[in-house]
């Protein structure tokens, strides 16, 4: 058995993996599924951990439930990228009318949905229509509403750091009503960090809220959030009655303590405020 290793800033995981599943390069980047020891099965898309089968509802349920149930009645929503599906599958528990994702990579989903069905079939679901293509060129042409925008997108890179732009992000703000994007770790990844932070408040007001996610840059997780209004816990647990989602890892009351900042990420967003 081999060690999948992850590096981040002078540090990173090593996973035990039994066997590579998948290995291909696509037309945007390196594809590979593995199964883990522990973890169940792994993508990694350019040497990066995407998920594992054992955390991804940990990362999944975080990037989507937040947003959604801060939305009082969802119905038209737009993911882009997700290519793996678990966002689709958890945006899906909301019993909208019409979702619409944006991946830029066709393999990544042929990939997920045969080696790995975190999607449990909602690739398939007939309020879902896909389309393959750059989300960033989507939601600038785009002048249809969406009731909430989901970015979970790869991590970005000196190549790809235009879907971390603050014309992407206004392109989205007009858009929608509640945005919400993932915005890597506070801890060992700062620069991106607080460059979304920082392009996200240059066009629009937004909260940060964290979680943990094991398989993630030492755990510790961001997203960031734009709504016009926020729930309190109250409405939060009545939605979330109402809809009937069943959840691994989301609870009304971890939607609620995940907004609470410890100091030293309250000191960095100073830093960063515009
Ligand atoms: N949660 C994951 C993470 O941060 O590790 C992200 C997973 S999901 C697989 C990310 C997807 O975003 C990939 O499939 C990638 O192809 C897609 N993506 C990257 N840039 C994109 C763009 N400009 N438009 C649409 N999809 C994009």
């Amino acid at each position: 058995m081999e060690w999948f290793h992850e590096f981040y800033n002078g540090v990173g995981i090593a996973i035990k993996v039994k066997r590579k599943i998948v290995d291909l390069k696509s037309d945007y980047q390196h594809i590979q599924v593995f199964e883990t020891l522990n973890f169940g099965k792994m993508l990694v898309l350019d040497g990066k951990i995407q998920l594992t089968e054992r955390d991804e509802a940990f990362y999944h349920e975080m990037l989507v439930h937040v947003p959604m149930i801060t939305h009082k009645n969802p119905k038209k929503v737009l993911i882009i990228g997700g290519g793996d599906g678990g966002s689709l599958r958890e945006v899906l528990k909301h019993d909208p009318s019409d979702v619409v994702m944006v991946e830029l990579d066709k393999a990544v989903v042929d990939v997920s949905k045969e080696y790995i069905g975190i999607d449990c079939g909602a690739f398939d679901d007939e309020r879902v229509s896909l389309f393959y293509e750059d989300g960033i060129v989507f939601v600038k042409n785009c002048d249809e509403k969406f009731d909430v925008i989901i970015v979970d997108g790869t991590d970005p890179n000196p190549f790809s750091e235009h879907i971390i732009s603050p014309e992407f992000y206004d392109s989205c703000r007009k858009i929608s009503d509640v945005f919400v994007t993932q915005s890597q770790s506070p801890f060992v990844q700062q620069e991106y960090f607080l460059k979304i932070y920082a392009n996200v408040r240059k066009v629009m007001d937004a909260k940060l809220y964290l979680n943990y996610v094991p398989t993630y840059p030492l755990c510790l997780w961001s997203y960031i959030i734009h709504s016009k209004s926020y729930p309190g816990y109250e409405v939060i647990k009545r939605r979330y009655g109402e809809r009937e989602i069943e959840t691994k890892h989301y609870n009304p009351e971890i939607h609620v303590s995940s907004f609470s900042l410890p100091n030293w990420v309250k000191e960095l967003l100073k830093s960063s405020s515009p």
